[in-house]
């Protein structure tokens, strides 16, 4: 049996069990990711403000097929010019993400991807009054004050993602240039360089009112490290733009189509969902 993965037997419900490499807190963990929403339990919440983020469109340094989904990486350290200008200028302000449920801790963007369905209803991995979407776009940030992505990785709060909820519909042009560098990445382990800057704030939805909880991340080592954000507008993507994501292989050239990399929701264990009040 190989490695954990999206099949029958490594798939989501095995993880605590598979061999080569078994993740016990699957079942045993109290704040596992991620859950279905019941928005008639959700607290409103006076505290919660808005989110505060920044990118710059240049650190999106190039795109990965892990062989799990995509991923885009992104320098964390500054743009690539300010990395060759450091020693003669001064760097400009790090990109970050703070506010909402993160107060004054700043998160810095390392990376993102997304999970999707097979068809067209499936493939989102929060749901929503039981409701699943057609995929889910996760930025990925960690937590400034622990130096580095794999320090803040397995603390309590090292990370910080924004959930995108995915509904196919209207063409989304900033996803055009991601779909672009998609076709040239078909097998596990390709990798180009992103030359056109993209901008990750492009990938937000118009309305930024969110839900958020306590959970971990949705896939192994599945770290209980995770404060999500989750937007309750969902973003479109078009029926071609769905598309590249399912044309991609989970392996080599004669392995399966990538789809269905989703996990299902968990169970809450007693959490509760908030949501600020001004929206
Ligand atoms: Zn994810």
């Amino acid at each position: 049996m190989e490695k954990w993965g999206y099949g029958g037997d490594n798939g989501p419900s095995m993880w605590h069990i598979v061999e080569g490499g078994a993740y016990p807190v699957a079942v045993e963990g109290n704040r596992q990711s991620p859950i279905d929403v019941q928005t008639n339990k959700v607290e409103v919440c006076d505290e919660l403000g808005e989110l505060k983020y920044m990118y710059d469109p240049k650190n999106c340094m190039s795109v990965e097929n892990t062989g799990s989904s995509w991923k885009v990486n992104v320098n964390s350290d500054g743009s690539r010019i300010d990395a060759l200008l450091s020693c003669i200028k001064k760097p400009r302000e790090k990109t970050n993400l703070s506010g909402g449920p993160l107060g004054n801790d700043k998160y810095q963007l390392a990376q993102f991807h997304a999970h999707w369905g097979g068809e067209n209803g499936r493939g989102s991995e929060h749901t929503v009054d039981g409701k699943m979407f057609s995929a889910e776009l996760h930025l990925v940030h960690y937590n400034v004050k622990y130096g580095s992505f794999g320090e803040a990785a397995d603390k309590p709060d090292g990370l910080a993602v924004l959930g995108m909820l995915i509904k196919v519909g209207a063409e989304h042009a900033e996803f055009g240039k991601l779909c672009d560098l998609l076709r040239k990445i078909p097998k596990k382990g390709d990798k180009v360089d992103i030359c056109a800057p993209m901008d990750p704030a492009n990938f937000l939805p118009r309305n930024k009112s969110y839900y958020t909880y306590e959970g971990s991340l949705t896939t192994p080592p599945l770290f209980e490290s995770v404060t999500w954000i989750l937007f309750k507008q969902p973003i479109e993507v078009s029926q071609a733009q769905i598309r590249f994501m399912r044309d991609l292989k989970f392996g080599d050239d004669h392995s399966e189509r990538m789809c269905d990399n989703y996990r299902p929701p968990c169970p809450l264990k007693g959490r509760v969902v908030r949501t600020p009040k001004w929206l």
